[in-house]
């Protein structure tokens, strides 16, 4: 048997070990496996450490077999691409469980980007990994007569030093003898206790990683697995992304100038500032990148607020945040200001190049925009806070390469994906190029699935799109989903934005073409009575809009490429295509592209923006997928597709690529496909 493992640093070295013949479709049982363990004995833990007893898991797949293979060889630091389908999750379990198995590492983590998909593996795993959530997921005890309980990230914990439920992460005990222990303390105690795997969120991992208030939870990481690592670089931004605004900023001071007049005065100072810089001469509802010279003055002011004087009134603090009513929101703004201050100005300072006379030269590696409405926003903005943010500066981090190379890898670091595509692309944002690569493909057949590149189809961009666009696509697109449905098939809409969602609605409606469809609201509103009252009718968020639709109700599931191509699985024939309306380019004046376009050039930019559309269709077509027994489509609407779906497809799923039909008939030929 042919080994087909696309190895980067060895693909053409024969293979001096004895591989099993043998390759069935279920995979292999442990006994099928004893004369190549006797003969390759680096691969024997690989296959004792494999969960056999988790009834899922009873075999083998050729898959994770190469990849057991490959990683036997000892390689400390790997990046694995494997197409859907094929195990990864269990990869990385076990990998972890030998490396603890042949060093005795007790601090190994499994890392994911949100929490759901952190559950989804203990699910599996459950009695081999500690789930370790954030504080979001505790409540607190302090307040004991709110009903219900804030959550751990509600409240000044860090103001709350006396709380006597707190834990201490080095014994285990409470503060106060006898107090019930604070749960988020004792969950992080918890993890810090367990000798297995340790499945966490990236954004939670990263906090540990960097953030000395919560590095207490493990001294060092032995070895890590960065699980869909390709979206690193934009998680990895976000946590240090930082929003400022005129309403948390307002609270703060009220609480501080009733403790110490002088920390107040600067604060205000800095308000004024920050008011003029974000929406003097500004227009409403824009997001302005900032001028070198606007940051170097908000730098000016925010240097100028000394908070030291608040050490001596951490008592008079602490008072007022114990009175639930008023204190503890307040005060968890000052809270957040007092730690965020410093990580403000050094941002701010990543946000303008180094000139000349600096020692280190370098561009500006992060932006700054400022955002402000005039207006009463609506309730679901800002996270469901209200009508109260007025001004908004946003201090978007964004080369966060030398980063995540100096805190997140570790020495002994796989880092996995269905969805590398260049590796060259890939290893320039993320910092992550190592050498050893392995490719590992699904067992899925070609047979099965089908990709259309419609030749009728507009171009969507907005330099050259019509008056008409995207509306008239949009509503031939409903059409092309009626027919789908009256033959019992369901499919996935994906679409760029909400307008966009907004309008697919207005063609559905009932005196239209009447579509069963399920989307998320989001508690927005469109300028369309139609679509307005289909809007109301829908779950507010795209999660409870899936489970909806997974647990069979409408034919039609909704929702844009940034929600739903990511993250959700209608295996089975839940949905058995998926039509994608146009590749999710950035806004060209959006402050991310224009950013980029300094930095990178504009060549460089289209590189990057070219591979996330290529990882996001690939993204979309593994909605549908799993195993492959079940057949399912994929359509690619805006002609801007075409030259970038038959490259982003693995190459044995070239076959099934299917271009110089009109749309009409793809969904035609599509519909004859799914119904053989
Ligand atoms: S330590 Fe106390 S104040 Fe902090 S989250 Fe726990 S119970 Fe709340």
């Amino acid at each position: 048997m042919a080994d087909q493992l696309l190895l980067g640093s060895i693909a053409d070295t024969p293979s001096p070990i004895p591989i099993v013949q043998e390759s069935p479709q279920e995979g292999y049982t442990r006994e099928m496996l004893a004369v190549e363990v006797a003969a390759n004995p680096a691969l024997a833990p690989y296959v004792e450490c494999f969960p056999w007893h988790i009834p899922r898991y009873f075999r083998m797949r050729e898959a994770q077999l190469k990849a057991f293979r490959f990683l036997s060889q000892g390689h400390d630091q790997v990046l694995l691409e494997g197409e859907t389908g094929v195990g990864k999750s269990l990869i990385g379990i076990v990998w972890l469980s030998v490396l603890r198995k042949l060093h005795g590492y007790k601090r190994i983590f499994y890392v994911v980007p949100n929490l759901a998909q952190a559950k989804q593996i203990a699910k599996r795993f459950s009695d081999m990994v500690f789930v370790l959530e954030g504080r979001e997921s505790h409540d607190c005890l302090y307040y004991p007569d709110q009903k219900p309980a804030w959550k751990a990230n509600e409240i000044p914990c860090a103001i709350l030093r006396s709380c006597g439920h707190r834990v201490d992460q080095a014994t285990g005990k409470t503060l106060e003898e006898g107090a019930v222990p604070c749960p988020y303390y004792a969950h992080k105690y918890a993890a810090k206790q367990y000798e297995g795997i340790v499945v966490t969120t990236y954004a939670f991992y990263l906090i540990m990683r960097l953030f000395k208030s919560e590095k207490g939870v493990w001294e060092d990481h032995d070895a890590v697995v960065l699980d869909e690592v390709h979206n690193i670089t934009p998680l990895v931004r976000n946590v240090l992304s930082y929003d400022i605004t005129d309403w948390h900023l307002e609270r703060a001071i009220e609480v501080v100038e009733k403790v110490d007049e002088s920390v107040s005065v600067s604060l205000k100072k800095f308000l004024v500032v920050f008011k003029k810089i974000v929406s003097r001469n500004k227009p409403p509802f824009t997001k302005i990148v900032l001028e070198d010279d606007e940051i170097k003055k908000l730098i000016k002011a925010l240097e100028a607020i000394d908070t030291s004087p608040l050490e001596s009134k951490k008592n008079e603090l602490e008072k007022m945040a114990s009175q639930a009513e008023g204190g503890r929101e307040a005060l968890n703004e000052v809270q957040n200001l007092l730690f965020n201050l410093w990580r403000y100005i050094q941002s701010l300072r990543y946000a303008i190049p180094k000139e000349e006379n600096d020692e280190i030269k370098h561009m500006a590696l992060n932006y700054v925009f400022s955002y402000f409405v005039s207006e009463p926003i609506p309730e679901e903005e800002y996270g469901g806070r209200g009508p109260k943010v007025i001004n908004r500066l946003t201090i978007q981090s964004h080369h966060v390469r030398p980063l995540i190379r100096k805190k997140v890898l570790l020495s002994r670091t796989l880092a996995m994906s269905a969805t590398i595509g260049d590796r060259t692309v890939f290893g320039y944002i993320s910092g992550i190029d190592f050498p050893q690569y392995l490719f590992l493909e699904s067992g899925f057949p070609a047979e099965n699935t089908r990709i259309y590149m419609p030749s009728d189809t507009p171009s969507l961009a907005y330099s050259v799109r019509s008056d008409r666009e995207p509306a008239k696509s949009l509503e031939s697109i409903v059409k092309e989903c009626k027919l789908f449905n009256a033959e019992g098939i369901r499919v996935l809409v994906l679409v760029g934005s909400h307008q966009e969602l907004d309008k697919f609605l207005f063609y559905s409606s009932p005196d239209k073409e009447n579509l069963d469809v399920i989307t998320y609201s989001r508690g927005r509103s469109s300028n369309s009575p139609r679509s307005d009252a289909m809007l109301g009718t829908m779950p507010k968020t795209p999660k409870e809009a899936v489970e909806l639709f997974r647990g069979g109700k409408g034919m039609v599931l909704l929702g844009t490429e940034q929600n739903f191509s990511e993250g959700i699985d209608l295996p089975d024939g839940l949905a058995q295509v998926v039509i994608t309306l146009r590749p999710g380019y950035p806004d060209p004046n959006s402050p991310e592209s224009k950013f980029e376009n300094r930095k990178f050039g504009k060549n460089g930019a289209f590189a990057i923006h070219q591979w996330l559309v290529k990882i996001r269709i690939k993204q979309a077509r593994g909605r549908t997928e799993r195993d492959g027994k079940i057949k399912s489509v994929t359509i690619c609407y805006d002609q801007r597709f075409k030259g970038l779906v038959y490259y982003a497809l693995p190459e044995k799923l070239r076959t099934s690529y299917i271009s110089g039909k009109t749309f009409a008939d793809c969904c035609l030929d599509a519909r004859a496909f799914l119904k053989k």
